[in-house]
């Protein structure tokens, strides 16, 4: 049978909008000393919107951002979507795009009036032998600001960049706090450029970055940390961090997010803030002291 202190323990989760999977998840939720979170929308709010258009070589900036447009108009990324959005919000018409190719956890490939476009992070204009070096400091610009770097290149030469933001959520850095004052180490993990993980993790007071881990390495990552011994909480809220979520000790999913992160988590937190993490854990912690 099951205690009547995890009932009633999982009855004031469920007050709190914590949802617990079932007796374990409470159970286990104590035992917790690292707290591994997704940066996109989990530690930021995950609408990330376009700041930036930088074009090489006198290039009209419009122009650009139409090429980039087009080509992430069929993309479901969040960073495609600020993309076009900003687009549309400066009057760009958007051309169209054919040959259309999404690199997961890189970016994108199209055809554009007849132009080979390749859009995304400096693996995958790398990996295409694009010589990236002439954005190398505007990028690293945007991303001391905690922006990332979006890379153009346009027939195989680099063309210019785009800066999208995503801004962390108002309650984050005392998230990381609370968390800290129940002893835990703080980890984000991303498949963002290191740079930008580092700015964004300075802003809200993590304690280790791991970045540009692709999505299907998330998970490794996590079995890595408990490898030495640790015992992780990992918190996310997409489809690329359903395995973490499953190989973690407690995989916590944020309410708002998406299905498949919900359905592979043992805790669901509704209110979408870190906040819910510290409380899983004192409520965890209060529960089994009353069993034993
Ligand atoms: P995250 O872990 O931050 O959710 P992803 O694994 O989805 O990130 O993507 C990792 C990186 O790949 C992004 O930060 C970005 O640089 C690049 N990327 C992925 N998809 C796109 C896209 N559609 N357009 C541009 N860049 C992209
Ligand atoms: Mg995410």
């Amino acid at each position: 049978a099951t205690p009547l202190a995890i009932v009633v323990g999982t009855g004031k989760g469920a007050t709190n909008g914590i949802l617990f999977r079932n007796a374990e998840a409470i159970e286990t939720a104590r035992r917790i000393d690292t707290a591994v979170l997704d940066k996109t929308g989990t530690i930021t709010a995950g609408h990330p919107v376009l700041t930036d258009v930088v074009a090489l070589d006198g290039q009209d900036p419009d122009d650009l951002l139409a090429l980039v447009a087009a080509a992430e108009a069929d993309s479901e990324h969040p960073l495609a979507t600020a993309i076009v959005a900003g687009a549309r919000d400066r009057g760009i018409r958007i051309p169209a795009a054919s040959r259309f190719q999404s690199v997961t956890g890189q970016g994108v490939q199209a055809t554009v009036d007849g132009h080979e476009v390749l859009i995304g992070n400096t693996r995958l204009l790398a990996g295409a032998r694009v010589q990236t070096g002439v954005l190398a400091e505007r990028a690293a610009a945007l991303a001391a600001d905690g922006k990332t770097a979006v890379l153009l290149a346009v027939d195989g030469l680099p063309a210019g960049l785009v800066g999208v933001a995503d801004p962390v959520k108002e309650d984050s850095a005392a998230g990381v706090t609370a968390l800290h004052d129940l002893g835990l180490q703080v980890v984000m993990i991303t498949g963002d450029a290191r740079r930008t993980a580092e700015a964004v993790a300075r802003r809200v007071g993590i304690d280790r970055v791991l970045a540009e881990v692709r999505p299907e390495d998330k998970a490794a990552e996590v079995a890595r940390l408990q490898a030495e011994g640790r015992r992780v909480g990992m918190v996310g809220d997409g489809i690329n961090d359903a395995p973490a979520l499953a190989q973690a000790d407690v995989g916590l999913a944020i309410g708002t997010g998406t299905d498949v992160a919900i359905e592979s988590a043992d805790v669901t937190l509704m209110s979408g803030s870190l906040a819910g993490i510290p409380t899983t854990i004192r409520l965890s912690r209060a529960t089994m002291r009353n069993i034993r």
